[in-house]
């Protein structure tokens, strides 16, 4: 819906590399395991799958043992946060990949891929080669009993209910100054019920754009930087720990839509 053009490219290079892969790690965020788990599956049919849940530090104590042990019924699955020793989450990997696999990670924009890939090399930085002049086929790294290619598979969301817009913006993956109100307002609500917070929208801005010094001429709230600002920091954890998705079952269904697991 906002990447068209990204859209083609990510499935484009994805089916590329599709072949050289034995198994994929799917990176969700802990606070939205369905809206970010809502892309087409189906092009990783007959690969092993393993799930991390991502920001658990950011996400709901409790929510976070109920997705584990619900994603666990059918997949590996992780719960990852920074404070994740390097070890724990290689041997996660080893664990559950057979011996000798090419392993890529996979996930919606800024879900956490890198960062996964970087603690799983024991490096600061993935190298994009995105600067002119540098171009650069994906590289493998030899990791204890599997191989990772060190470069990100992004997937876009498919976008079939407002629901799920809202929930990506609640954790950061979507741009936000590309947003349209209704969504901002919508996840809003949903942001309401998760955290018990009784202000409305328009009060929340008001107070937040204040507080921040977020005015036009005239000492009136800007509530475009406003909003922007306080769901930016919202998705950062900034206010809490929230689960926005709390249903399993629509997991599944959203799995098993297009997806042969
Ligand atoms: P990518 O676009 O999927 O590769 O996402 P990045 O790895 O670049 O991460 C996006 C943002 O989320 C960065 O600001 C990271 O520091 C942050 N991030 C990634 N993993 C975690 C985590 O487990 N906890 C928290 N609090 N932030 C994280």
């Amino acid at each position: 819906m906002w990447y068209p053009g990204h859209v083609q490219k990510a499935k484009r290079q994805i089916k590329e590399n599709i072949k050289k892969i034995d198994a994929v790690i799917i990176v969700l965020d802990a606070r939205a395991p369905v809206a970010t788990v809502s892309f087409e599956l189906d092009i990783f049919k007959s690969k092993r799958k393993l799930f991390v849940l991502n920001k658990s530090d950011l996400s709901d104590e409790g929510y976070n043992e109920i997705w584990k042990s619900e994603i666990s019924k059918t997949f590996p699955v992780f719960l990852h946060s920074k404070h994740t020793k390097r070890a724990e989450l290689v041997d996660f990997v080893s664990r559950n990949v057979p011996p000798d696999s090419r392993v890529c990670v996979v996930g919606v924009p800024n879900v956490g891929k890198s960062t996964i890939i970087n603690k799983i090399v024991g490096r600061h930085k993935v190298q994009t080669g995105a600067q002119p002049g540098i171009t650069r086929g994906v590289q493998w790294v030899k990791i204890e009993n599997f191989t990772l290619m060190d470069s990100p598979g992004i997937l876009y969301a498919e976008i079939f209910v407002k629901e799920i817009s809202a929930k990506l913006l609640l954790v950061g993956c979507l741009p936000f100054e590309q947003v349209p109100d209704d969504i901002y307002e919508l996840a809003y609500e949903i942001y309401r019920e998760a955290s018990g917070d009784v202000a409305a929208l328009h009060e929340k801005l008001e107070e937040f754009g204040r507080k921040r010094g977020l005015l036009r001429k005239g000492g009136v709230v800007d509530f475009e930087r406003s909003k922007q600002l306080f769901f930016k920091e919202l998705s950062e954890g900034r206010f809490g720990r929230f689960t926005y998705d709390r249903e399993p079952e629509l997991f599944w269904k959203v799995v098993e839509r297009s997806h042969n697991i």
